[in-house]
């Protein structure tokens, strides 16, 4: 299998040679097609797997099939939210996500705590379509209602179980309640406890289960 099988935009194709992907991982293998079908995921993989791709990818090439030509790009609304445990691991999904995204005009940003709320405002205010944030930071936003989740498509919980680790879980219900109730739900973790299977119920609608 190559990238091409996949049916992947020729502007993701061209972004993936250029950083320098040429065979996908397995959990790329088994993932891809998955979410392009639009189906929920739950899926057991580690940082390394290729797993950012695995997911990246898919929800592009998602959000360039049902480009919505009326919304004014002024107002470009979050289409794909990633949730992520730390601000290392959502800046490494960010640089991820532009590079992949860097043939598209689809925008993204990143947000996460520790550092002025100011600048992060105002990126998310210009619009963007793709949004990886911390939980606790993503609320401050919404508290200053510096974006909105009613456009959301589709939302991706990264490493889950170290969110709940964290002592995420009511921010991630909060955050969860604010997206449209038809969207595409991911879930990624490393393992699978009781309370992640829990957590995975509660929002996916009959995922898949993907290992590696
Ligand atoms: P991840 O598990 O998403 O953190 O990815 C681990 C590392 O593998 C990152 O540096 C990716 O850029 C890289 N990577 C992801 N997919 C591939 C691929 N198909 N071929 C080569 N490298 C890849």
């Amino acid at each position: 299998t190559g990238f091409k099988d996949f049916g992947l935009d020729e502007k993701l194709l061209k972004a993936v040679e250029k950083v320098g992907y040429t065979t996908p991982t397995p959990i790329q293998i088994k993932a891809i097609p998955v979410v392009l079908e639009g189906k929920d995921v739950m899926g057991a993989a580690q940082t390394g797997t290729g797993k950012t791709a695995s997911f990246g990818l898919p929800i592009l090439q998602n959000l360039l099939k049902y480009e919505n030509a009326s919304v004014s790009p002024a107002r470009h609304p979050v289409r794909a939210l990633i949730l992520t445990p730390t601000r290392e691991l959502a800046l490494q999904v960010a640089e991820n996500l532009e590079q992949y995204a860097s043939e598209t005009k689809l925008r993204v940003a990143c947000v996460y705590g520790g550092v002025d709320i100011k600048p992060q405002s105002i990126e998310l205010r210009k619009g963007i379509e793709v949004l990886i944030a911390t939980p606790g930071r993503l609320l401050d936003h919404l508290e200053q209602r510096n974006t909105s989740l009613k456009n959301v498509e589709i939302v991706i919980l990264d490493e889950a179980d170290r969110m709940l680790d964290m002592g995420f879980l009511p921010d991630i219900t909060k955050i969860l309640k604010e997206l449209p109730p038809k969207r595409q739900g991911l879930m990624f973790s490393a393992t699978f406890s009781p309370e992640i299977k829990k957590l995975g119920q509660s929002f996916l609608n009959e995922p898949v289960m993907i290992e590696v």
